[in-house]
């Protein structure tokens, strides 16, 4: 029957004061029977709006619809159909600038739980699914792929389904890249990433970690050894840093740094050896999904303060408004229109304090956003004894520099067309975070689809 509420059937979730002591998974997801009375909210749109704000354009009614029925499994074989990691984008996709706005619902209360709806398949699916997936006969090719995270793992998935021999080299000891880096457990559970990560295993792709490419071995090496095509997906792991004196005293972080700490080498275990700062009062500059991911791990492990501190107004906060939500209920303390000037520190370089200036909003810049301008005398400080950047990331230089004829944008960025992925570099694609910037995990991986398509392509021509 079709459910006529303006709002959004809840999702169940831990409360703010129990969340903000522990790791475990905030949203807890829909029951069947919520699920199913979501679904009965969507309306069958003939023209699909919402599949066109979908970056990977999942049929949204169509895997709808299967819910309604109780098809659970059949949803999820629509879904697949476009997106390879659906458990992983049901949590935490910017559904709201995305299919969600677009959708018809949104225009007289709140727009379908899509995000909410494709989670619970997923998790339904994995819950159920006890039949391992069949790995494709062999076509003979061999592809490398760089980095493990969403863009390389989908551009493997996809390349390995088509029967060629795949190996995936990862820097880092585990695969997954951001998402089991970055993004932090209480967000997305690893064991979600881990389940992804062996279905490409189940499909022949080899996976070898601690391999650096550029320094462990060049691209040009991996040609030399028989790869006929490589993708890289190396991410925008290199953080930015302001520049501003006392940045390299003791307990001032980079957001990635802290993350890494905290996420892939389990600083918040008690069993864990991994040192980390259990700093009392905590400062992280910036106000992206990094900086609020870092807020809520510094709350968790202890912090009896934590502020953003941030040099525009709450408007121009760019990360998603249920990040915010969830880190101000969960106590983070938000410092607006504040710009950090001077990290202080002690006669054995710990940090005492942040020193900061008020700001203003002056004209529009070339982003349209109103430029922060400093007010006049508001200089003040900030009693913390850790401060965590999180101002932005880059692409790493290293494999520009150690890949002949690899094209890249001045700040980084790989050159690519963007209809196959290809570089300046004839059999290497490129694709995720390393070609855009710090971007979005269904960006990343729509872009590992487009270079899996051109790289089958490519090599069914030689
Ligand atoms: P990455 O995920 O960065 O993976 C790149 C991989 O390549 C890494 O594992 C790295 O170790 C490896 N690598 C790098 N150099 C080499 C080398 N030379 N040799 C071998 N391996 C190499 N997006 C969302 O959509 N929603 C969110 O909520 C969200 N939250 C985020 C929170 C944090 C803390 C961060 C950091 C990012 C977040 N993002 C979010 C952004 C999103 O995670 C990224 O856009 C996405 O992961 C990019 O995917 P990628 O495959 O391009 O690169
Ligand atoms: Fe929406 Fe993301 Fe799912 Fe696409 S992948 S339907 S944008 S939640
Ligand atoms: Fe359903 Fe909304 Fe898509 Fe219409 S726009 S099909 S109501 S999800």
């Amino acid at each position: 029957m079709a459910n006529l509420s303006p709002k959004k059937n809840e999702m169940p979730s831990q409360l703010p004061n129990v969340r903000n002591k522990n790791f475990s998974e905030v949203a807890l997801g829909y029951t069947k029977e919520q699920a199913i009375d979501e679904a009965n909210r969507c309306l069958n749109c003939k023209n699909k709006p919402c599949t066109g704000g979908c970056p990977v354009a999942i049929d949204i009614p169509a895997f709808i619809s299967k819910i309604k029925e109780e098809d659970f499994e059949g949803a999820y074989q629509i879904i697949t159909r476009s997106s390879s990691l659906p458990a992983v984008c049901g949590r935490v996709c910017p559904q709201e600038v995305q299919c969600e706005q677009r959708c018809v619902r949104g225009k007289n209360g709140e727009p379908v739980a899509i995000g909410r709806l494709e989670r619970f398949v997923a998790d339904y699916h994995n819950a159920h699914a006890t039949k391992p997936a069949e790995k494709p006969a062999s076509n003979g090719h061999r592809v490398a792929v760089i980095g493990s995270g969403p863009s390389g793992l989908t551009c493997a998935g996809d390349l390995a389904k088509k029967g060629y021999d795949v190996t995936v080299f990862e820097a880092l000891h585990l695969a997954g890249g951001v998402l089991v880096y970055g993004i932090p457990e209480f967000r997305l559970p690893k064991n979600i990433v881990q389940k992804e990560i062996n279905t490409l295993k189940e499909l022949g792709v080899n996976i070898e970690t601690n391999m650096v490419i550029g320094k462990t071995e060049s691209i040009d090496e991996l040609f030399e050894e028989g790869f006929e095509a490589v993708f890289i997906g190396s991410g925008a792991g290199l953080p930015r840093f302001m520049n501003i004196p006392g940045e390299n005293y003791k307990g001032v972080y980079s957001a990635n740094e802290f993350l890494t700490r905290v996420n892939l080498m389990k600083a918040y275990k008690d069993a864990s050896h991994t040192p980390i700062l259990h700093a009392k009062k905590v400062a992280v500059v910036g106000g992206g999904n990094v900086a609020m991911d870092a807020a809520r791990c510094a709350l968790r492990l202890g912090a009896e303060e934590v502020s953003i501190v941030y040099r525009r107004s709450a408007e121009e906060l760019p990360a998603r408004a249920e990040e915010v939500e969830h880190a101000k209920e969960e106590g983070v303390t938000f410092r607006l229109l504040t710009n950090p000037v001077e990290i202080l520190g002690d006669e054995h370089k710990f940090v005492t304090g942040l020193k900061c200036v008020e700001m203003e909003l002056g004209e529009p810049d070339a982003s349209g956003r109103r430029s922060p301008v400093v007010k006049e005398n508001s200089d003040f400080v900030l009693d913390v004894d850790c401060v965590i950047m999180s101002i932005g990331t880059s692409p790493n230089p290293l494999i520009k520099s150690t890949t002949k004829g690899l094209e890249t944008q001045k700040w980084g960025g790989i050159v690519i067309d963007e209809e196959t992925g290809l570089t300046s570099r004839p059999g290497v694609y490129a694709g995720g975070d390393a070609v855009t910037g710090a971007a979005t995990v269904i960006l990343a991986m729509g872009a590992g689809k487009t270079a899996a398509k051109a790289i089958d392509e490519y090599l069914q021509k030689h």
